[in-house]
């Protein structure tokens, strides 16, 4: 059983719900068990989209969750992509960086995998690159896992965390620690 940190986003449509649902989805991936969820942050867009007005940017509300599985790291990202697609993200063409910026329902990342470190080309990186410049990756990461270490940066959650220089807005949300239970 390999731990693996997921990070959860989404600044579109019920945001709650869909954080909610996709909670549920992970719980019924087979070969995975559900360990736990950060409460969710509200976190201020890293972009706009191209015309948008900078008080239109919608907010993502963010967190990170744990679970525990069997599948291979490429197979749990097969299940996470149709998670997404099962919640109404649509996959517009273009390339990774065209898109990055897009408001979506629902984004799932793969942050840590255990301590495997995976780099395939134009492919599936773990841990995930951007994971140590992001607060709204970190904050929610050192609520679950404050001294689990980078295996690449040799640097703990809470060490990157305290490096970090990522100015975007990242305040917790009212929606309460429990907030997957129902
Ligand atoms: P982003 O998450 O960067 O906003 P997408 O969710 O559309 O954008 O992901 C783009 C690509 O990133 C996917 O095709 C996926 O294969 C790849 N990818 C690479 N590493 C990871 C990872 N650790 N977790 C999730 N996706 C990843
Ligand atoms: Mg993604």
């Amino acid at each position: 059983m390999a731990r693996v940190f997921l990070s959860l986003g989404s600044n579109l449509g019920d945001r709650l719900t869909l954080l909610k649902a996709a909670v549920r989805g992970l719980r019924e991936i087979g070969e995975t068990r559900f360990v736990g969820a950060s409460p969710l942050y509200e976190t201020e867009p890293w972009e706009s989209e191209p015309g948008q007005a900078l008080d239109e940017r919608r907010w993502y509300l963010n967190c990170v969750v744990a679970i525990e599985t069997t599948l291979s790291p490429r197979d749990l990202l097969e299940r996470l992509q149709a998670l997404e697609g099962a919640l109404g993200r649509a996959r517009p063409a273009g390339t990774p960086e065209s898109r990055r910026f897009l408001p979506r329902t629902l984004d799932i990342d793969i942050l840590f995998f255990g301590d495997r470190v995976i780099s395939a080309p134009d492919d599936l990186h773990v841990p995930h690159l951007l994971l140590d410049q992001r607060a709204f990756v970190l904050r929610p990461l050192a609520d679950l896992a404050p001294e689990l270490e980078h295996p690449a940066l040799y640097q703990t959650v809470r060490e990157l965390l305290d490096a970090l220089d990522d100015d975007h807005d990242v305040r917790p949300s009212e929606h309460g620690a429990r907030w997957f239970e129902d």
